[in-house]
């Protein structure tokens, strides 16, 4: 069988990335991807005429093409940006409140601002010392990030206490804020829960609720969405799974479908090559796992060769949220239903974390509703005349695993009953339109990625192990983890985390 300098384990975002980045350095590289699509959580499925996204709502970091993110970046230099067709999001996103009133945020953060104060005047000082506040953070982070990638191994003892007491003085917003949670800075800014509600949406992109949600993530999500704006892209995030794939092929790469990868073989105790799903070997220098942490271990290797010092590692970590989600594929355009905007967090009560407790239950009946619109802001994205809207809630998949089987489809459809009723109370016409509907649910995540607890955005990601302590370590030599398990996780983040990894194994010798 063939040998590659670097093997990948799984094609989503992660696993793409690395062996674009590795076979544009001229590593040979290959794929093993379970699925008989790339992509993971990057893809789409046809129902009649509608092509449903699955996970993709905003794309982060792609900036315009004038003045490019960093993740327009790195497309371009993978050559694939001015193969897709990227649709700008206008606004962040919309969120809808009991009364029936909704407050749309802009995506700039002026107008932001402008239109916040203007729904809240008596906030309007707060507001703006707010996204001052997130502005420094954001920027002292990205100098101590650099300031920390500049330096290698760990500080004599010296330094370290010298770090500690300058710390606060160099970095003070930073220090102020970065290890504290969501709902404790909204407590401090404002006074007005719907204000907070307003600027605490997306902890809804991490699953976790406010009182969980480190302010660092929000921080940084609000920062990224605002300097470089939201992006989806036209046929869905399916086409960059593709152009990613292709251009591996293109530089000489194998991406292996419908064939995982069944086991990691050792030699000395570091990672030399794969068994695949097909019992074929293949040998190799490095290996990237785009999968867990705790399933790599776990699964693909044997019993007696698990570290124990990966148990200890991974102890603090518990395994994240999964989804239910409705796809509709509805015989009118948005604006008929009343969608304006893309992105909606639709609420039953002004206590976001008390209402996020239904994810731990079955059905979605006080949980938010996250619900996309893709039609808003790109109207060819459906057959004219018809709308596409992507509707949901976060899971826990524990009550969906004790479902007994014969319940499952009956308890799927009355989940969808229950979103389409409540979301009726602000769009009334929603449930006379739908043409097509398809339901996903933990399980399904589960099927699909082979995640456990069918987790979409990896382990849990509260206060304890937020931004700063991601197990990004691996406890067996040749190999490393690159996926939203180990990164902030989501397209844009696992996409560059993913090129950071690879960049740095090119360099190392042994792959030379
Ligand atoms: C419903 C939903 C909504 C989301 N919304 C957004 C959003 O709006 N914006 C955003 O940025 N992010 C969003 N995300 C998160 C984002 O999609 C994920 O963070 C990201 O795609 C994960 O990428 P990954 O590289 O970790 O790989 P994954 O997508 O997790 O893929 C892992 C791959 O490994 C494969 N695999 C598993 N076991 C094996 C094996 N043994 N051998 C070979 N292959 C294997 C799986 O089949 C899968 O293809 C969403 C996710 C979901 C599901």
């Amino acid at each position: 069988m063939k040998d590659y300098d670097v093997i990948i384990i799984g094609a989503g975002n992660g696993g793409l990335a690395a062996a674009v980045t590795l076979s544009l350095r001229g590593k040979s590289v290959a794929v093993f991807e379970k699925h008989n699509l790339p992509g993971g959580c990057g893809t789409s499925f046809r129902r009649g005429r509608f092509e449903f996204e699955v996970a993709l709502h905003q794309l982060s970091s792609m900036g315009t093409s004038e003045n490019p993110g960093p993740l327009r970046k790195q497309f371009r230099e993978y050559g694939i940006e001015n193969q897709i067709d990227w649709i700008e999001i206008r606004d962040l996103f919309r969120v809808n409140l009991p009364d029936g009133r909704g407050y749309t945020i802009p995506a700039d953060r002026r107008k932001a601002e402008q239109s916040l104060s203007e729904s809240f005047p008596e906030e309007k000082h707060s507001i703006h010392r707010y996204f001052d506040t997130v502005w420094r953070f954001c920027e002292e982070a990205n100098a101590f990030a650099e300031k920390s990638a500049a330096s290698s191994g760990e500080p004599p003892a010296l330094k370290k206490l010298i770090m500690k007491t300058l710390f606060p003085k160099l970095y003070p917003t930073l220090a102020k804020y970065g290890l504290r949670s969501t709902q404790d800075v909204m407590d401090e800014f404002f006074k007005t829960k719907e204000l907070q509600l307003c600027l605490s949406a997306y902890w809804c992109f991490m699953g976790m609720p406010p009182n969980r949600f480190p302010f660092s993530i929000l921080a940084k999500c609000t920062y990224i969405y605002l300097t470089d704006k939201p992006f989806y892209l036209r046929g869905g995030s399916q086409v960059m799974s593709q152009a990613l794939t292709e251009t591996i092929r293109k530089n000489g790469g194998d991406v292996y479908l419908s064939d995982g990868v069944a086991e990691i073989l050792l030699k000395d105790g570091a990672a030399c090559g794969v068994i695949d799903e097909k019992g074929r070997e293949f040998r190799c220098k490095k290996i990237i796992s785009n999968i867990s942490p705790t399933m790599t271990y776990t699964r693909l290797l044997k019993k007696n060769e698990i570290p124990f010092s990966a148990r200890d590692y991974l102890k603090p970590y518990t395994v994240g949220i999964s989804a239910l989600t409705c796809f509709f594929g509805l015989d009118c355009p948005p604006e008929e239903l009343g969608f304006t905007n893309s992105f909606t967090l639709n609420y039953d009560s002004l206590n976001a974390n008390e209402d996020f407790l239904g994810a731990y239950s079955l059905l979605p009946e006080h949980d938010p509703i996250v619900a996309t619109c893709y039609t808003v802001d790109d109207p060819e994205g459906s057959p004219a005349g018809t709308s596409v809207i992507t509707a949901g809630s976060l899971k826990y998949s524990a009550p969906w695993e004790a479902l007994p089987p014969e319940k499952y489809h009956e308890m799927k459809f009355k989940a969808a009953d229950i979103i389409i009723t409540r979301l009726e109370k602000q769009y009334p016409k929603l449930r006379e339109h739908i043409e097509e509907l398809e339901i996903a649910t933990p399980l399904t995540h589960m099927r699909y990625l082979t995640h456990p607890g069918g987790a979409i955005y990896g382990y849990e990601q509260d206060l304890k192990s937020s931004v700063f302590f991601f197990p990004t370590e691996s406890r067996i030599p040749n190999l490393e983890f690159a996926s939203g398990w180990v990164n902030a996780c989501g397209f844009g983040p696992n996409y560059m985390y993913a090129d950071k990894v690879a960049k740095r194994i090119a360099e190392e010798a042994d792959v030379k």
